[in-house]
């Protein structure tokens, strides 16, 4: 795991994030009343209405793990940067320096032929400082080495805004250090997990094995070396907070000064830590869990300084096994097949062009947004931003159980909400990260380097609030509760979110909620416990706060009640704030459309379009960006890490609460699309 990802996981991102994807160029998938199924009743199970013909001819690719309008997107924005990327590799003596970074990047990665010849040669010297290391003290120097070239053993170092002024950047550590997804993977005994752990076992055997041989070494040890790595992984997880605890900033709250943290856990030695990694001078810092340090401080003293060693060296030849020979490219790809049940490897320019956004992101996003975001989306957006504002307000104003006193405080937050849309005014300047041809390895940790660094140099510096938490091909957007802002990439702003040939309707399902629903995040579980400047600070009256619990509960029960896969049930709690976004965002964004309709002195905008109302036109085009299918293996992933729900029940249970979708399709009380008890927080 790099740095950058430590401090998205920290700036709550929103909808899915996905970093792979599939197949040929296709058109954008868009709306369309074809992928109705007119034989199901809308009142009895909307999704299967909305997305029935979709659900009976659509596949997932080999090569996917789920099919959705993201990751269909996300094909489309991969053929566009191919485009880009090739010709910048082919570019010749042309090409400025941008063009010069992303072209030779994408060109290492797609030399093959280099990269299998070399097999392990470029990680052997990093192996080697390994096994020449003394002491325990000594390791921390490697695992602080490693943490700057793109791993992540034992714990997590970064910075990110104070919680108590945002306008600061400070250093915090955290726990971590896991391979798998998840602590669960570790701790639960149920047969499925304990597959998924056998083939983790399987995996680095397989690695270690043919790192020895690469290595010129006659072990054969791989299995002893797996159960080393899994003994001191079980018991990092046993000490790790989990998610749906962690989703409450008051439990990551816990400043102190250095010198605490350091003699938290002695055996971490993080003075030589920080010195090693050139962090700037700092007095405090924040540690997301200090129980995790005290445990973990223990098990480094039971541990062999050899255990350890393998341990540190796993998570290097984990970390860069997708881009090394052929023989650690299966191995790692038939790990991430159990997690997900993905049949093929992507091709390999689709890996390449994902890891050139990944590592030059905002490079590879100039070229992209010169291509594929015309001006005009963007003053388009910027219209529904306001409308879906104005809406969030009302609503909020209008509120029965919220007091006037906390009603004021949340317009003050509202309207403090800033807007990012498409991509940044400021771009990261890439100029001192040095890119070979030819050298795929060197780049990606030269890569990762110039990333760490940038993160580090921030520590004790004042927030920088034009920074983004995603690159413009990336479809999707987030909150963020520290910047108190919402940003949509130019990946996202097109069909079938947002389509600037379709009525309003239809867009206002898309787009709309989207907008609507990031909105509400600010006034979600987590985003309330924050103050319009981004700080963790309580300015809700405390009569206030206990409805608000007493609605949240209501839409944590009503998710718990769904079941994910098999026999598996979704976790209420760790999906409420996404699911409450939900809600909020279709209510406030049906309340825009209505508001324009109203506002029209045309009659256009309600008029029917194929037989349907604007209304029912509203939730068709949100139910069509949720049609989804998922692989098993990956349903049982997203159960435990993902705070999303799956795409039906980000349809049927947003619904079944609202009034307004009863009214549009006539439904009747006692239908499964009328509850009985609606659930309704904003
Ligand atoms: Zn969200």
């Amino acid at each position: 795991m790099r740095f950058s990802r430590l401090i998205s996981v920290l700036m709550l991102l929103c909808a899915v994030s996905f970093s792979q994807s599939s197949s040929a160029a296709k058109p954008a998938p868009g709306f369309s009343i074809d992928t109705i199924d007119k034989s199901v009743d809308p009142c009895t199970d909307f999704y299967e209405y909305a997305c029935g013909n979709w659900l009976k001819t659509a596949e997932i690719p080999p090569d996917q793990a789920q099919w959705v309008s993201f990751v269909e997107l996300h094909e489309r924005n991969m053929d566009i940067a191919r485009g880009i990327l090739e010709k910048a590799t082919a570019g010749g003596a042309g090409r400025n320096a941008i063009e010069q970074k992303i072209g030779d990047f994408y060109g290492s990665c797609m030399d093959e032929k280099a990269v299998n010849s070399k097999g392990i040669a470029e990680l052997k010297p990093e192996l080697k400082r390994i096994d020449a290391v003394k002491d325990k003290q000594a390791l921390i120097d490697e695992i602080a080495h490693i943490h700057m070239i793109g791993a992540s053993p034992l714990f997590a170092f970064y910075s990110s805004p104070d919680l108590h002024n945002a306008d600061q950047v400070i250093a915090y550590i955290d726990q971590g250090g896991l391979t798998a997804p998840d602590r669960d993977y570790y701790l639960k005994d149920d047969e499925k997990t304990k597959a998924v752990r056998q083939h983790f076992v399987e995996y680095m055997t397989e690695v270690f094995n043919q790192a020895s041989k690469d290595e010129g070494k006659s072990e054969t040890d791989g299995g002893q070396k797996a159960d080393t790595v899994l003994r001191i992984e079980t018991a990092l997880a046993k000490a790790e907070m989990d998610r749906t605890s962690r989703r409450d900033p008051k439990n990551r709250d816990h400043k102190m000064s250095r010198e605490e943290a350091v003699s938290l856990a002695s055996n971490f030695y993080l003075d030589r830590y920080f010195h090693d990694v050139n962090a700037p001078t700092f007095a405090q810092l924040n540690v997301g869990n200090p129980e995790f340090f005290k445990q973990i401080n223990a098990a480094l003293e039971s541990e062999s300084l050899d255990s350890l060693k393998v341990y540190v060296k796993w998570h290097l030849l984990n970390s860069s096994a997708p881009w090394l020979s052929q023989p650690y490219v299966e191995a790692n790809f038939k790990m991430q097949q159990a997690l997900t049940g993905q049949k093929e490897i992507q091709a390999r320019w689709k890996r390449c062009v994902n890891l050139t956004d990944r590592e030059l992101g905002e490079a590879l996003g100039q070229k992209y947004v010169e291509v594929a975001f015309p001006p005009e989306s963007k003053a388009r957006m910027l219209k529904m931003v306001d409308a879906l504002e104005k809406s969030l307000d009302q609503d909020i104003q209008n509120l029965s159980w919220m007091s006037e006193e906390t009603k004021k405080q949340a317009k003050v937050k509202l309207d403090a909400i800033r807007n990012k849309i498409g991509y940044p005014e400021k771009w990261r300047d890439y100029s001192s990260v040095e890119i070979k041809a030819g050298d795929l390895l060197g780049n990606v940790q030269r890569a990762n380097e110039f990333e760490a660094k940038r993160q580090i140099a921030k520590i004790e510096k004042p927030l920088d609030r034009k920074e983004w938490g995603m690159t413009p091909p990336t479809v999707n957007a987030y909150y963020s509760p520290p910047f108190n802002e919402i940003v949509f990439p130019a990946g996202i702003l097109q069909p079938p979110f947002f389509d600037p040939k379709l009525d309003d309707a239809v867009n206002f399902g898309g787009i709309g909620l989207v907008i609507g629903h990031e909105l509400t995040h600010g006034f979600d579980d987590q985003g309330r416990k924050y103050d319009p400047r981004g700080n963790l600070h309580d300015w809700w009256t405390e009569q206030d706060g206990k409805e608000f619990e007493k609605r949240a509960s209501c839409v944590a029960d009503e998710y718990s009640s769904f079941v994910a896969v098999d026999d598996i049930k979704l976790n209420g709690r760790l999906t409420l704030g996404e699911n409450t976004a939900d809600n909020g965002g279709a209510r406030i964004a049906l309340a825009a459309l209505e508001h324009m309709i109203a506002d029209d002195k045309t009659g256009k905008e309600g008029q029917k379009i194929d037989g349907y109302t604007p209304e029912q036109r509203f939730f068709l085009g949100f139910g069509r960006v949720w049609c989804e299918k998922r692989r098993p293996e990956v349903a049982r992933m997203r159960v435990l890490t993902d705070p999303h729900s799956p795409g039906k029940y980000r349809v049927d249970g947003v619904v079944q609460n609202m009034p307004e979708f009863q009214k549009a399709w006539g439904c009747k009380a006692g239908q499964p699309m009328v509850a009985e008890n609606a659930c309704h927080v904003w």
